[in-house]
């Protein structure tokens, strides 16, 4: 079986999202590259992660072309490798449909950075999208064109996307967003939230990933 060790880690984060609360039932994505083979690990659509096995995963080349007969690759598959293309760095892609960072995918308002922590993980706002059937001929590229170069998008009226050059970081900034969407929603019930500016964001992300410690995360 090709890439087994990376099929696991594939399945063992989409196993973490319903447990974080980020997806419910068979929803959500993930989906990683080897940087050996270039091949693309992703979770295929529409089924229950308890029930699957990593020989379950469906494996592509950066074409798309399946490397393996297996299940129906997810019908997105076009923009989770749109973002590895644009961003070589990029080695993972989590979608969710968490409820706090979907809600201002509907409102079509971008998450700006509240906290430290959001700051560390994202070093600045998280921006959406507009509203994007899978049909339409943008679906696999303007979500990568407003994510640039940060780590994050909302895909309007639908959920957020993360990045990372490693799932564990990918799935961690899917954590962070989620709370951060919900720790703003909360704040603005009881007053006017003060949001960090792009010059604090960045010297925060700039911080982490650069003097605190040996980690870089991005
Ligand atoms: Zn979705």
């Amino acid at each position: 079986m090709l890439l087994e060790n990376l099929r696991a880690k594939v399945l063992h984060t989409a196993r973490l999202l319903p447990k974080y609360g980020l997806v419910w039932m068979a929803g959500g994505t993930v989906c990683a590259r080897d940087p050996e083979t270039n091949h693309v690990v992703v979770t295929p659509s529409g089924l229950d992660y308890e029930r699957l096995t990593p020989a379950d995963m469906v494996v592509t080349d950066m074409e798309m072309n399946p490397c393996e007969d297996n299940f129906r690759p997810s019908v997105a598959l076009e923009l989770w490798i749109g973002f590895m293309r644009a961003r070589p760095e990029v080695k993972a892609v989590v979608h969710t449909h968490s409820p706090y960072a979907t809600a201002f995918s509907v409102v079509h308002q971008p998450i700006p950075v509240i906290t430290e922590t959001m700051a560390d993980w994202f070093g600045g706002p998280v921006p959406v999208t507009r509203y994007l059937s899978v049909e339409d001929p943008e679906f696999p590229t303007l979500p990568v064109e407003v994510m640039g170069n940060g780590f994050a998008v909302l895909l309007g009226n639908h959920g957020p996307i993360t990045v990372g050059q490693i799932l564990e970081h990918a799935l961690e900034r899917a954590v962070t967003l989620e709370e951060a969407a919900r720790t703003y929603s909360i704040s603005k019930t009881i007053g006017v939230p003060v949001t960090l500016s792009a010059e604090q964001a960045r010297a925060s992300f700039d911080y982490y990933h650069n003097r605190y410690g040996q980690r870089r995360l991005s």
